[in-house]
């Protein structure tokens, strides 16, 4: 296996470092038409001691964006860059303020405002066409490692695909441990969860490699701190460490590929709009057979932060519904790939995975 990555080029970490973000990007404000992009998660909206710490400065863009209800469309990376580039030209850079969906919001939207046309088009492994421009990533909420992917996951009219290549991967990155501190319980656990699986996916896979195993088992021993061994539970240490695990879980992916449970999560997604992370914990618990320390370890955390899952979704299911998740997960052949092996048509039907949906 060859694998070439770029990583974010810059990434400042620690309690406090969000202060600095003004000064780190004053040298770039002479770039393009000189103002700045700030796309900021709604539930900052209120939060006016927060919000007078955003460095925006005369002229620049500070646009909320709502993201407790679907996650990012093409169609709303296209209107935001119509929209900025008829009000002000081309933008010296893009900031984003908030968790797994800003990040992408804000990775897409760099790279479509030098790319033509809709997102749409963009969709998959390299399409991109030229660099985009200067994007930074302040995460808020910690887990799915969209601050250090390369990839900008976006649903369009057809699949939930991300736009990926190197030049989706941040410029700089701010990790401040103290932004998290506010995230709500379930969301907290959840967004953890997908880093946990995260690992547990490269790590579980014909792709896997001491690269992806070093960050791996690395990132699944922070998340334990976090979520099973004594001190487990929200509070500013664990913050720190849950920060670090989800930038090692998305490296560990990063040098290998996810599985099983990402498959049918984005079926799941495409089909009812259930959230990326949410809908990974819902599907997890079922895996025992692919991955029976995981699966165990993984019903311990659920219990020990008491944590309600939903049971029993699929009665609700209809055949047609179910039809077009096989279709949507069968499709992402690089996890099954990874999962499988290079034979894996030979080993999974669509009947397979129909009973796999069914147990949830
Ligand atoms: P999110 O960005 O969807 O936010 C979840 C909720 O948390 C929202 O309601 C938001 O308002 C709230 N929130 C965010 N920060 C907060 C804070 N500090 N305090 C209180 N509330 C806060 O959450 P997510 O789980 O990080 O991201 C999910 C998205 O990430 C999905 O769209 C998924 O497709 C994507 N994703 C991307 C990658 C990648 O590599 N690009 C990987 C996994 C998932
Ligand atoms: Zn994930």
């Amino acid at each position: 296996m060859f694998k070439n990555f770029k990583s974010v080029s810059k990434c400042a970490y620690g309690r406090g470092s969000f202060s600095k973000l003004g000064e780190i990007i004053t040298e770039k404000r002479s770039e393009n038409n000189k103002y700045f992009v700030f796309l900021i998660d709604h539930y900052f909206q209120d939060k006016e001691e927060f919000k007078a710490r955003i460095p925006a400065e005369s002229g620049d863009i500070v646009e909320f964006i709502y993201t407790s209800g679907e996650e990012p469309k093409t169609s709303q990376i296209d209107e935001l860059r119509d929209r900025f580039l008829a009000e002000k030209g081309l933008p010296a850079g893009v900031i984003g303020i908030g968790g797994g969906s800003i990040m992408d919001i804000a990775k897409a939207l760099s790279l479509m405002f030098t790319n033509e046309g809709s997102s749409v088009q963009y969709q998959g492994l390299n399409l991109i066409k030229k660099p985009g421009i200067y994007h930074v990533g302040v995460p808020t909420i910690s887990g799915t490692g969209a601050e250090v992917s390369m990839t900008a996951v976006l649903t369009g009219p057809t699949k939930k695909l991300g736009l990926k290549c190197d030049w989706t991967v941040f410029d700089q990155i701010v990790l401040d441990p103290d932004l998290i501190a506010s995230v709500p319980r379930n969301d907290w656990f959840y967004t953890g969860m997908d880093t946990y699986i995260h690992c547990v996916e490269s790590m579980n896979g014909y792709l896997k490699n001491t690269f992806s195993e070093a960050y791996g088992y690395k990132a699944i021993d922070l998340c334990k701190d976090v979520y099973l061994n004594e001190g487990f539970g929200q509070n500013p240490l664990n913050d720190e460490k849950l920060m670090v695990a989800s930038y090692f879980g998305g490296l560990s992916l990063t040098y290998s590929e996810v599985g099983v449970c990402h498959a049918l999560s984005y079926g799941l997604s495409y089909v009812f709009g259930t959230r990326h992370c949410f809908a990974n914990c819902i599907i997890f618990p079922h895996l025992g057979e692919f991955y029976p320390e995981g699966v165990a370890e993984f019903n311990k955390m659920v219990a020990q932060n008491e944590i309600y899952l939903p049971q029993n979704l699929s009665k609700d299911w209809t055949d047609e519904q179910i039809e077009k998740m096989i279709d949507v997960c069968w499709a992402l052949t690089h996890m099954w790939r990874h999962a499988l092996g290079e034979d894996w048509e030979k080993k999974l039907t669509r009947q397979k995975i129909k009973d796999l949906y069914k147990m949830m």
